[in-house]
């Protein structure tokens, strides 16, 4: 799996660190072999270079459109170096291996950027660059292939490291790295070229991921809006398959997505779990004994929001509990798998979209999350964090009981799928006020407090719902005040991050008032 390189191939836009590596190469016996101004630079820099142009017996042409395109450069790159077959065309026709491979590729979309005539911009479009490069990727098991000039110090250092060779890991990784600029880049002509091409749908210029088809319309009927899929495996609404029922609009895909994601906190093995979402919140969490009764409960947690609400199941829907659902209007309903009996129910509700995913997604499984932001955007890794029974630190004189502990993890995993800042009290396994998305925490607290409390004028209950429940909090009191409002309202437990400089004050004022209380040492904002 180790390779040492006798030739190298540099050609290069961007000449930073260039003559450095050339002369980290040659000194560590590698042959240089270049096009026009890469060869030059290295030549002023002392260094020796032959010219792609010897290599392949043509010059290079039609203003450097050709240069590098010839069997000699991509047999020497693409050959496998352990197959009598490669080998012996190699040798028919004197064509020599090439090991490492460094070029980046033309400035195309700098000269974008610059706002340049298109002429400039369409000889700016690198073909030879992204050919080897796709070339070397693809022959990793043989060819060190580097395309960003801040990877030059890791070449040298992977051979330094491995004896004068390089190992397989590193070639596969910039192998992967290859791949995302060729990808990129493309993704940058293809995008430039749409507007050149006077195609007024916007839709048309977004060149990532592959187009599911255009949706009727986005957030908001003025915007036009698609549907595009990254090829992610994980099982949710864009792999799932639609059983019944309309297109999914915009923001069932967002709600779908959202409902999806928190019922799949809570494994099909501990009992049914029911999500249902509003606006990518929830309106209503809750386990039961059966689905049914845990699609009731969610319900009951806030009837006037489930109304035209998302709701996701964390095991097969049944036919009992496909009655409940089509009792209200509902707009889209998902589990892993529907039950025949459950399909036939939902027929009399031609519209109700329901989606079988095939499974339910690993909460704890590593992947990526995104967000756009004016010429960019952000990549974070997903939230995938959990804190299990053995994670908590008590920090209050009184310790939870074993319900107030069980209700304090099912609302800190509910409040983990709430927009900042997110307050959850839960009680008996069921969510029972949830307050969403407020710009201070204590008005969050009371916003769950006095859903809880029209939750129990809606179902005629005589006791507050959130007397005796637990309270969770997606990152920690600022101030005693949100964990007053939590006394006032009934709360026993909470739980929550810590971390404050005022957490002293607040795990005072919870033992004045008998509260038990625990860290998690993990925040879940989400924003
Ligand atoms: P140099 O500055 O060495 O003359 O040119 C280096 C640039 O040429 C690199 O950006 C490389 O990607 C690009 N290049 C190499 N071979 C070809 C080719 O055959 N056609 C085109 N259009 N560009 C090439």
């Amino acid at each position: 799996d180790r390779v040492t390189p006798a030739r190298a191939l540099l050609s290069v836009s961007d000449k930073t660190g260039l003559v450095a590596l050339g002369r980290a190469l040659a000194a560590r016996g590698v042959e240089l072999v270049s096009t026009g101004g890469t060869a030059t630079a290295l030549r002023e820099a002392g260094l020796t270079v032959s010219d792609v142009a010897d290599l392949t017996g043509f010059p290079e042409m039609m203003d450097g459109r050709v240069k590098t395109l010839h069997p000699m450069v991509h047999g020497g790159l693409l050959a496998l170096r352990d197959d009598a077959g490669h080998v012996a065309a190699m040798e028919r026709h004197g064509i020599a291996p090439i090991d490492i491979l460094v070029v980046n590729l033309y400035p195309f979309e700098e000269t974008v950027a610059k706002g340049a005539a298109a002429a400039e911009v369409i000889e700016n479009i690198d073909i030879g660059g992204p050919a080897m490069l796709r070339a070397a990727a693809k022959n990793h098991a043989h060819v060190a292939v580097i395309t960003e000039p801040e990877d030059y110090a890791a070449l040298i250092a992977e051979l330094d490291a491995g004896d004068g060779a390089t190992g397989r890991a590193f070639r596969t990784r910039m192998a992967a790295r290859a791949y995302a600029r060729t990808g990129a880049y493309d993704a940058a002509v293809s995008a430039w070229m749409t507007a050149h091409a006077g195609d007024a749908q916007p839709l048309r210029r977004v060149a990532a991921g592959r187009s599911a088809g255009a949706l009727r319309y986005g957030e908001n009927p003025h915007q036009q809006a698609g549907f595009f899929l990254s090829g992610d495996p994980r099982p949710g609404v864009a792999t799932a398959r639609q059983i019944q029922g309309k297109a999914l609009s915009y923001n069932n895909i967002n709600d779908t997505d959202a409902a999806y994601e928190l019922v799949s906190e809570f494994e099909p093995e501990a009992g049914p779990a029911v999500a249902i979402i509003k606006h990518a919140n929830p309106c209503g969490v809750a386990r039961g004994g059966s689905l049914a009764e845990a699609y009731e409960a969610a319900f009951d947690c806030d009837r006037t929001s489930a109304f035209g609400g998302i709701v996701a199941l964390n095991q097969e829907l049944d036919a009992e509990t496909a009655e409940a659902i089509t009792q209200i209007f509902t707009e889209v309903v998902i589990a892993p798998a529907v039950s025949a009996e459950a399909a036939r129910v939902f027929e009399a509700k031609k519209n109700l979209r329901l989606l079988a995913a095939g499974a339910l997604p690993d909460p704890v499984a590593p992947g990526l999350a995104w967000r756009q932001v004016a010429g960019g955007f952000l990549v974070q890794d997903r939230d995938s964090g959990r804190v299990g029974r053995d994670g908590l630190k008590v920090v209050t004189e009184r310790a939870p009981t074993a319900s107030e502990l069980a209700d304090m993890l099912f609302a800190w995993r509910v409040a983990k799928h709430v927009k900042s800042n997110a307050i959850v009290y839960a009680r008996d396994g069921r969510t029972v006020g949830i307050g969403a998305g407020q710009m201070s925490r204590v008005d969050s607290a009371r916003i769950a407090a006095r859903k809880a409390a029209d939750m129990a004028e809606e179902l005629g209950l005589s006791a507050r719902p959130t007397e005796g429940a637990a309270l969770a909090s997606d990152a920690f009191f600022p101030f005693a005040d949100g964990l007053q409002a939590a006394i006032d309202a009934g709360a026993t437990a909470v739980i929550q991050p810590g971390g404050s400089v005022r957490d002293p004050e607040v795990i005072d004022a919870a033992n004045a008032a008998g509260l038990a209380m625990v860290f998690t040492g993990m925040r879940h904002f989400r924003h």
